[in-house]
């Protein structure tokens, strides 16, 4: 069996990255997150994109622990705002991971917007760095537009303001689908689906 670190404290994209892993049916190939390693020095995210963060986080992972890492970047990039808040998606309120504080500034700054102009894209870089050296950064893009008010009790972040652009969710906030159906349509999960092939050779 061999492991992959997958640099997240995040419990969720954890369970995320192992549903991709158990859907393609890749077998021998465990997934530990930070909890289960010696502490390292966590670099700071200074990348100027969401490839660039990635990368940061998977390669402090490789060298620190000398296992294969992946790392996540990733964040919501609206058009109205020139593609912001981008990389600062978690901090854009100017508090790391306050969620209610970045949505409530978000929908703030498209008070004025009209509904025509409220496209947006939810973002995923995903690095896999090997102890070797060997990079592999891939990216996925989920469309839709900003809702009026939050909706919907499951995902994290920006999930209840965001109305998918997808037939299928007919309307529904990020937040009102289910697991399942957020990982079968969103930017981490089409990131991730692109990983497969180096996972596999990973398995052996
Ligand atoms: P990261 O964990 O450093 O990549 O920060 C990503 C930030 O972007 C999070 O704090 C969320 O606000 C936002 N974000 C990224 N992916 C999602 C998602 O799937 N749903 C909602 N918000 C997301």
């Amino acid at each position: 069996m061999s492991s992959v670190l997958l640099a997240s404290r995040n419990g969720k994209k954890l369970a995320e990255l192992q549903r991709v892993v158990d859907a393609a049916g890749i077998t021998g190939v465990e997934i530990v997150g930070l909890d289960a390693v010696p502490d390292y020095p966590e670099e700071p995210e200074t990348g100027a994109t969401f490839e660039d963060n990635a990368l940061i986080k998977a390669r402090a992972g490789a060298k620190a622990i000398g296992i294969p890492c992946l790392a996540d970047d990733s964040g919501i990039a609206v058009d109205a705002l020139n593609g912001m808040p981008g990389v600062l998606s978690a901090r854009w309120s100017g508090r790391h991971g306050d969620d209610p504080a970045n949505n409530a500034l978000l929908l703030a700054q498209l008070s004025d917007t009209p509904d025509e102009r409220r496209g947006a894209a939810f973002v995923s870089a995903c690095a896999l760095v090997l102890p070797g050296g060997t990079e592999t950064v891939v990216r996925g893009e989920w469309r839709g537009r900003v809702l009026r008010e939050e909706r919907g009790p499951h995902g994290f972040g920006y999930d209840p303001l965001f109305a998918p652009d997808d037939e299928i969710a007919d309307g529904r906030s990020a937040a009102e689908l289910s697991p399942a159906e957020k990982d079968g349509l969103s930017h981490r999960g089409k990131a991730l689906a692109q990983l497969v092939p180096a996972l596999r050779a990973l398995a052996g």
